[in-house]
């Protein structure tokens, strides 16, 4: 339902706004002058406000220019209700930001309709903020595993690895690669190793804390990231990964998998890896020599 924002101060054309509004299906917070209406704005999720302009506290005009200075989640379609009927006043409430002007004494058949323009323009907006959401989810999400992607994985290391510069706190990367993930797919087929690369990326997150952040790097390559954490406990939260991937086998239509990876983890604490280049490339190192360990294991860079 559209939320609608009343600020009335008069009490009787308030009342018919309210009785009318709801009548016609809107659902209403009434407010009795400016400085309520800006808080109830910054408060709830209002989709239109009709605004008087003459009130107490704020005006109408000045409260339109601070709901058009600040960004909000959704469009609010202001309408502008009013005495002040000369050219001017219409001019000034406009620049102000209103998107529909309407003088007092007014037609509740007309106000019903300019607001059906209203609805159609909220409509509209969520309709863009929907294909928004969704383009910026497809940007940045790996389709099959709806992990992060690599680019928004590395978007996540650059913003760590600055904000640790800037806190003088490591942040450690995890290199993780599936051991034998071709033979799975020669194996069984490809929807198979999709099975195992959706559980193993369900184990990762699942095992990792809150505030770490992992994402698909590669084909069966996963990257973590670990703000906060020296190379000790990237270790032991390598080594944790690891146990969660290998400790149960993995459900499949072709049976039960048993998958393991390799891991190699590095962190910002070590001067030759105090760049994002390079805690990726010797995160990336140390998984190859995992593998060269004979795999299932953990290295730390
Ligand atoms: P290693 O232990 O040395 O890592 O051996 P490996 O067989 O796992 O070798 P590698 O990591 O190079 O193999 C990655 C394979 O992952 C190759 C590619 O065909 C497969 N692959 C990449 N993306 C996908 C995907 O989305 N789905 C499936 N099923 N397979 C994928
Ligand atoms: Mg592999």
């Amino acid at each position: 339902m559209i939320q609608v924002l009343i600020a009335e101060d008069d009490k009787l054309c308030r009342t018919i706004l309210e009785k009318n509004l709801r009548k016609w299906g809107y659902e209403i917070i009434s407010t009795k002058d400016g400085k309520e209406a800006w808080k109830v704005i910054q408060e709830k999720n209002i989709q239109i406000a009709i605004l008087d302009w003459i009130m107490p506290k704020m005006d109408g005009v000045e409260l339109c220019k601070k709901i058009r200075g600040q960004k909000w989640d959704g469009y609010i379609y202001l309408i502008m209700l009013t005495v002040r009927s000369k050219q001017i006043d219409i001019r000034k409430g406009f620049a102000a930001g209103v998107d529909d002007y309407i003088t007092k004494p007014f037609d509740t058949h007309e106000l019903k309709a300019r607001l059906q323009t209203g609805k159609r323009i909220i409509g509209l907006q969520n309709q863009l903020l929907d294909s928004q959401k969704m383009l910026q989810e497809i940007a940045t999400h790996d389709t099959l595993t709806n992990l992060l992607n690599r680019y928004e994985i590395l978007n996540v290391l650059t913003d760590e690895f600055h904000r640790s510069l800037r806190e003088n706190k490591p942040v450690s990367t995890v290199m993780l690669d599936i051991d034998f993930f071709k033979k799975i797919n020669d194996s069984y087929g490809h929807d198979v190793g999709d099975e195992v690369l959706v559980e193993v990326a369900s184990r990762l997150t699942g095992t990792l804390r809150r505030y770490d952040k992992v994402g698909r790097y590669g084909g069966d390559e996963f990257l973590a990231i670990l703000p906060g954490c020296d190379l000790r406990n990237a270790k032991r939260i390598a080594e944790r990964l690891r146990r969660a991937v290998c400790k149960d086998r993995i459900h499949t239509e072709a049976g039960q998998l048993y998958v393991t990876i390799s891991v190699g983890c590095a962190s910002s604490e070590s001067q030759s890896h105090k760049s994002i280049e390079y805690l990726v490339k010797f995160s990336d190192k140390a998984m190859y020599h995992a593998k060269n360990m004979g795999r299932n294991c953990v290295i730390a860079s």
